[in-house]
C-alpha cells in the first residue's frame, strides 16, 4: 500500500523558489572582481537565474549537458548554480588552482560544452582554450564595459549581454529528482582526478541535513560567508542551504586575505563562516597583529583538514567564536560528521570538551559509518581501535563518472581515512591511509603530532611525514614553518612533545622550511614532502 501524500521531486530549483517567495528581500552581497561590493536580493537572484536558464535554452543546450565554471564566490556564480542545475543541465565547478594540463583533462573527461569564467581567469583559460575541444561557448562573467578589447578566445560571450537577451518568464522544469545536477572532481594526489556527479535528490537531502542544529545550525538570522570556494565541493553546500533557511549570503570573491575578509565580516554582520584551516591561519594572524575583534561572528566551520586544537582555542577563547569542526569529502557532498557536543558533555571540564571537539565529530542523520580492519571486519566503537573509515548514506557516491568498477565494498564507500570511533559516536581521523607512518610495524598518527607542534607559540605550520629508516622502516619527520620573528630550535621543538605522547612517537628530526606545499584545496601535499624529505633520516646517517 502506498502512502497518500504528494510526491514532489526534491529539486534544486525548489530551494531558489522558496528563497524568492519566503525570503525575497534577503540579501546576497558579493565582492566583485571589478573591485566593488555588489548587493541584491534573493528575488533578483531568482529572476536572473531564470534568465540564465532561458539563455541556455536559447543556446540549444540539451538536458544533462555540462556547463563549467572557473570562478570565485560571487553572485553570477550563484546564478549559474541555480540556472544551470535548475534547468536540467549539470554545473561543473572547475578548480582554477589545478595545473592547466589537469584542467584540460577534466574538461575533456566531463565533456563540458559551455565554460563560464571570471575575468581573473581569462589568461588561464586563454592559454588552454584551443585544447578544450568539447567547449562550444566561452562566457566571460562580466558586463560589456569589462570585456577585453581583444581576446585569444574567438567569440567570447559577455555574460550580462547573454542574459539581457532573455526575460525572466520561465517555469523551472519538473525534473526527475535523481537526475544529475552538478559535478566536482576529486583533487586526486595520485592518478587522474575522479568525477563525482551529484543529483538533485542527494543535494537537497544534504542541504536539509547540513542546516540541522547539531550540524551547521543555520537559520534566517544568519549572515553566512563561505570562504571555502564554490569550486570546492559546492562551498560545502552553503549556496544551497542559505536559500533553504533564508540566510544572508556574503560572497568574498577574490578577497581572501585577512584584511579583506575581516572587513567583510564586520561590514556585513557575518555570523557564520566556513573554510579550511590554512585560510583561518592567515585571518587569525592578521586579526592578532592588528589587535582587532570579531563583533558579529558567532561560529566558524573548519574542515577539509584536521583543525589544530590550538586554532580552535584561539577562536573560542581569544575571540568568542565557536568552532564547528567537520569532516567530509567530495564523495560525500561533502558533509559526513560534525563535532557538536552532546547534552551530558556540556557539564564536562573545558579540557575534556576540547578533547572531544578536536575529533572530527559524529555522523549526521543520513550518513552511517563504521571502521573496518584489513580483512573488512567491523571494529568496536571504543575510541581505541583504528581502521579504515567506511560510509554510506543519502548523499554518498555510488559510482564515479565513467568509472569502470564500483568503488563500494559491500555497499559501503571506503574513504581512505584511518579513524577511531568512540562510544558516543565521535569519529577521530588519525591519518589518510597513505600518510600513516609505520614504525617497526606499529602505526603512528601524523595528525596527533601535527596538532601538538601547531600548539607551540613559534610554529606557524607543521606537517609530519614518514621518512625511511634502516631499522624501523619508517619514522616520523616533522617539517615546520616558524612564525615570522620567532626563534625555535630542533631541540626546543622536540622537547615540546615530552609528556604529550608515547616517547617512541616523538619525531626523529625537525626540518625548518619557509613554506609547506599546499594543494588546490588548501591541503598539505604530503606526497611532495615525502618526495623531498623521504630520505632525510638516511642522509643524516640514521
Ligand atoms: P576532499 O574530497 O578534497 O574534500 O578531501 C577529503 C579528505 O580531506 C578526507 O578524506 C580527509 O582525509 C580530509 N579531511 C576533510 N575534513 C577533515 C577533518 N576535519 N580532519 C581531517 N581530515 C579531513
Amino acid at each position: 500500500m502506498h502512502g497518500l501524500m504528494m510526491n514532489r521531486p526534491l529539486l534544486i530549483s525548489a530551494l531558489l523558489t522558496h528563497a524568492e517567495r519566503h525570503h525575497g528581500t534577503q540579501q546576497v552581497v558579493s565582492r566583485r572582481v571589478e573591485g566593488d561590493l555588489h548587493r541584491y536580493s534573493f528575488a533578483a537572484l531568482a529572476s536572473r537565474s531564470r534568465q540564465v536558464a532561458k539563455a541556455l535554452d536559447a543556446m540549444g543546450l540539451e538536458k544533462g549537458a555540462r556547463v563549467a565554471t572557473v570562478a570565485w564566490n560571487g553572485y553570477r556564480h550563484l546564478e549559474l548554480y541555480y540556472g544551470v542545475s535548475g534547468s536540467g543541465r549539470v554545473l561543473h565547478t572547475l578548480n582554477p588552482r589545478l595545473h592547466p594540463d589537469q584542467l584540460v583533462w577534466i574538461v575533456d573527461h566531463a565533456q563540458d560544452q559551455v565554460l563560464c569564467l571570471d575575468k581573473t581567469f581569462l589568461p588561464l583559460v586563454e592559454a588552454v582554450a584551443a585544447r578544450l575541444s568539447t567547449v562550444r561557448h566561452f562566457v566571460l562573467m562580466a558586463d560589456r564595459s569589462h570585456m577585453p578589447e581583444a581576446s585569444k578566445i574567438p567569440g567570447l560571450v559577455c555574460y550580462e549581454d547573454l542574459i539581457a537577451g532573455q526575460d525572466d518568464a520561465y517555469d523551472w522544469p519538473e525534473l526527475d529528482e535523481n537526475s544529475a545536477s552538478s559535478l566536482c572532481y576529486t583533487s586526486g594526489t595520485t592518478g587522474n582526478p575522479k568525477g563525482v556527479l551529484y543529483s538533485h535528490r542527494s543535494t537537497v537531502l544534504h542541504t536539509f541535513a547540513s542546516a540541522l542544529p547539531d550540524a551547521l545550525n543555520l537559520s534566517a538570522r544568519d549572515a553566512i560567508l563561505p570562504v571555502v570556494p564554490m569550486f570546492h565541493v559546492n562551498a560545502w553546500g552553503l549556496p544551497y542551504s542559505a536559500c533553504m533557511v533564508g540566510a544572508k549570503l556574503v560572497l568574498p570573491g577574490p578577497g581572501l586575505d585577512g584584511k579583506s575578509l575581516h572587513e567583510l565580516f564586520e561590514g556585513e554582520g557575518v555570523t557564520l563562516s566556513a573554510g579550511v584551516p590554512t585560510v583561518w591561519q592567515g585571518l587569525l594572524a592578521y586579526v592578532q597583529a592588528q589587535g582587532l575583534k570579531f563583533s558579529s561572528m558567532k561560529r566558524t566551520v573548519i574542515g577539509g583538514s584536521a583543525c589544530p586544537p590550538a586554532m580552535m582555542q584561539a577562536f573560542e577563547q581569544g575571540y568568542g567564536v565557536q568552532v564547528i569542526h567537520a569532516w567530509g569529502m567530495t564523495e560525500l557532498s561533502p558533509i559526513g560528521t560534525v563535532g557538536t557536543l552532546k547534552g551530558y558533555q556540556q557539564a564536562l571540564s573545558a579540557e575534556q570538551q576540547q578533547a572531544i571537539k578536536a575529533k572530527q565529530g559524529r555522523g549526521v542523520f543520513g550518513i552511517d559509518m563504521k571502521i573496518a580492519d584489513e580483512a573488512g571486519r567491523e571494529l568496536p566503537w571504543d575510541g581505541k581501535a583504528s581502521g579504515e573509515l567506511m560510509v554510506r548514506g543519502y548523499w554518498v557516491i555510488d559510482q564515479y563518472l565513467k568509472g569502470q568498477a564500483s568503488p563500494l565494498v559491500d555497499g559501503w564507500f571506503p574513504t581512505g581515512d584511518v579513524a577511531t570511533i568512540d562510544a558516543d559516536g565521535f569519529m577521530n581521523i588519525t591519518d589518510r591511509s597513505k600518510d600513516v607512518i609505520k614504525s617497526g610495524g606499529e602505526w603512528i598518527g601524523s595528525i596527533d603530532l601535527e596538532n601538538i607542534a601547531m600548539a607551540h607559540p613559534a610554529v606557524a605550520m607543521a606537517a609530519c611525514v614518514a621518512a625511511r629508516h634502516p631499522k624501523w622502516d619508517e619514522r616520523p619527520l616533522l617539517i615546520v614553518v616558524k612564525k615570522p620573528g620567532h626563534e625555535l630550535s630542533r631541540e626546543q621543538m622536540l622537547a615540546f612533545f615530552e609528556g604529550k605522547i608515547a616517547r617512541w612517537w616523538t619525531p626523529d628530526d625537525v626540518v625548518f622550511v619557509d613554506a609547506i606545499p599546499l594543494g588546490a584545496t588548501g591541503k598539505v601535499q604530503k606526497n611532495r614532502l615525502r618526495d623531498q624529505f623521504g630520505d632525510h633520516l638516511i642522509r643524516q646517517g640514521a
